[in-house]
């Protein structure tokens, strides 16, 4: 395939891969090696700038060794990538070892010998560098590759960028977690997946039991505080996988992935627990809270994931009428308090 092909179809699958569902550290790792392929570098790296503290850390790549990865940073201004990231100009060093903007690192076992670095910006902002660099003597960039790097470093700070601002349209500001609309959104992805796959899946509603007084005595920065601890015990007391989302306003909704009704009640009452044991540390004063949860689960309760939330709510507000911190179950079993329970019905194979 002539070079031009080349690119012309490396353009193509670089849009197609932006515009995936593929997680983003994917997205970066794909490009930066198609990225490395074509200009026959023998590295090809990404690094992304921290704007608190004016320095670039590698996010991706592909040839460093891992010690290269974690230990390196350049402060904006420092080495060939801070250049780049202070002048916002693409580089060409046709030899690494007489450019005084190089900054040879001793651990490095091999001497780079070209080297291309090129801004990402992003409406004149520079997020990052990309770097591709060559290791073999005498095998020097042209000026044909640095334009090629541009063009496609342009493609990798977009999907970045597309990154950054998805991740801000699906997150909630205050506690960091996911909002409601991501949690509806994805709550109605996982029920057609566990349909087909025949897998359980319970759902959590919770609210913060008297949470206006919390606000009314302590002040409204006291409440914020409250909810972001309170969200990071949920976040804590979880699995990975498990979708935690603030719901509404002092009210979290969790997904238990794969996880039958028991076993949700049984997480259910953990995290009761959990928000129960946080001292809140707020301006000298140690705050308590707890939490009130209502479980529902598929199959049993409901298939429809509007209802089994509607329904997680009923369950919620029957441990609000019962005295609040404690978990209800839809139709009003009560695992927390309740020794004797019966054992949960099980149908077909899940
Ligand atoms: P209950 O036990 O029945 O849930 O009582 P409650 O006081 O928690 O319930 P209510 O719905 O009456 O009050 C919820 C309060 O949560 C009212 C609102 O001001 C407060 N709130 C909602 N969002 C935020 C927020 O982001 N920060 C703070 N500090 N307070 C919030
Ligand atoms: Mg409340
Ligand atoms: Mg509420």
């Amino acid at each position: 395939m002539s070079r031009e092909a080349e690119v012309l179809k490396i353009l193509l699958e670089m849009s197609r891969e932006i515009s995936s569902q593929i997680p983003i550290r994917t997205v970066v790792r794909r490009l930066s090696l198609r990225l490395k392929q074509l200009l026959r570098a023998d590295e090809c790296s990404i690094m992304i700038l921290d704007d608190g503290r004016k320095e670039l850390a590698f996010s991706e790549s592909s040839g460093l060794t891992r010690w290269e990865l974690q230990n390196i940073r350049f402060r904006v201004g420092e080495g060939v990538a801070g250049w780049v990231a202070r002048h916002k100009k693409p580089l060409l060093i046709p030899d690494c070892a007489a450019d005084e903007r190089f900054v040879a690192i001793p651990k490095q076992k091999r001497p780079m010998i070209s080297m291309i670095c090129v801004p990402m910006l992003i409406k004149k902002r520079v997020i990052g560098t990309v770097s591709l660099t060559t290791r073999v003597p005498d095998h020097v960039f042209t000026e044909q590759e640095l334009e090629l790097a541009v063009l496609l470093s342009a493609h990798i700070s977009l999907a970045l960028e597309n990154n950054r601002l998805y991740e801000i349209s699906v997150s909630d500001g205050l506690t960091n977690l996911y909002n409601r609309r991501y949690l509806e959104q994805r709550l109605a992805k996982e029920i057609s997946y566990a349909r087909r796959f025949r897998k359980p899946l319970t759902i959590v509603m919770t609210d913060v039991d008297f949470f206006k007084k919390l606000n009314d005595t302590y002040g409204h920065q006291a409440g914020d505080e409250a909810l972001r601890q309170v969200s990071d015990t949920l976040t804590a007391a979880l699995r990975d996988y498990d979708v935690v989302a603030r719901y509404g306003g002092e009210e979290f909704a969790v997904i238990l992935l794969s996880t039958p009704r028991g076993r949700g009640a049984s997480t259910a009452e953990r995290l009761r627990q959990a928000v129960e044991d946080i001292e809140i540390r707020f301006r000298g004063q140690k705050l308590k809270v707890t939490i009130s949860l209502g479980v529902a689960s598929f199959p049993e309760d409901s298939d429809d994931p509007d209802e089994l939330i509607d329904l997680a709510d009923k369950a919620l507000y029957e441990a609000k009428r019962r005295g609040r911190n404690q978990v209800c179950l839809f139709e009003g079993t009560h695992p927390g308090r309740e020794k004797r329970r019966p054992p949960v019905e099980r149908r077909g194979s899940y």
